[in-house]
């Protein structure tokens, strides 16, 4: 049994007027069941192309996909859009920073979560209105019965947040795709939204995504972190290890612009300095070399001739793991 879903050199690129974007350019990994990775990285850095190549959501016609998506053996860089929609929200669930992208606003919430157990199920009209009813309970609702019979506008934020979740799990899905599911909600309603959804993960046993800039939420939710600049990963591994012992320095850059659990809020953030590249044209060698401050610790002009290029489990950086520790420890850690 391989893993859920194995990513093998994608390559996403779209035709735009200006020229041919490398929005994903080499990204490789694999995800287990029941597991969760968590994707992080600043906009731009293709962590939604990718999500979305993965739900055959890109345009075709604009659209250039090279490499392998495998979701429990069967490709989906090749598969028809036929194959795909009996994929979504079956197989593959998403779900969404804005409930209301997801949530039509002139059908009952029921409805809306029954009618995909009835498409992928082939459930009776009655027995899907059920279990919609079901689901509202399990996601926290209130009242199901009743609510399930109202409009999207009826609820507040957090109960449509709990309303699309419940319509991403009604068909069991192996693959459940966070994109931001909660950056929109206060932190209060935030941290019961995370916790329903880590529930929710033990009783179902989806292998889950989640995409988000937010390291505070990562370190909560996931397993593994995979952290994305320019198209590609550039470090990997279990939370402990990224977020204990970082290698890679846009890593340390990310963990730098956090604001410490403990610390006194009003202590202002320290964003990396530097804007993420131009996917029309990136940056040669090294993506994160203009913006990467410890590029004259590497011999040679290796940063900006050579894209170094990430393994299994460590980072993609040309300093050598003695000076990923090194750096890490003495001119990091303390700040
Ligand atoms: Fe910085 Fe060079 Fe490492 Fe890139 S390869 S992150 S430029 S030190
Ligand atoms: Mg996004």
């Amino acid at each position: 049994d391989g893993p859920l879903l194995s990513v093998r050199d994608l390559h996403v690129s779209f035709k735009t007027e200006d020229g041919v974007v490398r929005a994903v350019d080499g990204l490789s990994f694999d995800l287990e069941r029941g597991r969760t990775l968590g994707i992080v990285g600043e906009s731009g850095s293709g962590k939604s192309v990718t999500n979305l190549t993965v739900l055959g959501l890109h345009n075709p016609m604009f659209t250039t996909i090279e490499g392998e998506i495998l979701l429990d053996g069967q490709e989906l860089t090749t598969a028809r859009e036929s194959e795909m929609e009996k994929l979504r929200g079956n197989k593959v669930a998403m779900i969404f920073q804005d409930p209301l992208t997801a949530l039509s606003p002139y059908y009952t919430v029921g409805r809306q979560i029954a009618e995909p157990y009835m498409k992928h199920t082939g459930a009776s009209k009655k027995e899907a209105w059920n279990r919609a009813v079901e689901m509202l309970g399990k996601v926290g609702i209130p009242n199901p019965k009743a609510r399930a019979g109202e409009y999207p506008h009826q609820f507040s934020g957090g109960m449509r947040q709990r309303a699309m979740i419940a319509m991403a799990l009604v068909c069991d899905p192996d693959l459940l795709i966070a994109d931001e599911p909660t950056t929109a909600l206060d932190v209060t309603v935030q941290a019961q939204i995370l916790d329903l959804l880590k529930d929710l993960q033990q009783e179902f046993g989806s292998g889950i995504i989640f995409i988000t800039h937010d390291l505070g939420v990562i370190a909560d939710m996931a397993d593994d972190i995979m952290v994305m600049y320019a198209g590609s990963a550039v470090e990997r591994g279990s939370v402990d290890s990224v977020l204990h012992a970082p290698e890679h320095p846009y890593t340390w850059g990310l963990l730098n612009s956090m604001p410490r659990l403990d610390s006194d809020p009003s202590i202002a953030l320290t964003p990396i300095p530097g804007s993420p590249p131009s996917l029309l044209n990136p940056p040669s060698g090294c993506r994160f070399h203009p913006r990467c401050p410890f590029q004259d610790r590497v011999e040679g002009n290796r940063c900006v001739t050579e894209r170094p290029l990430l393994g299994a489990g460590e980072s993609a950086c040309h300093l050598t793991p003695a000076q990923k520790r090194d750096i890490f420890v003495d001119e990091i850690k303390p700040r």
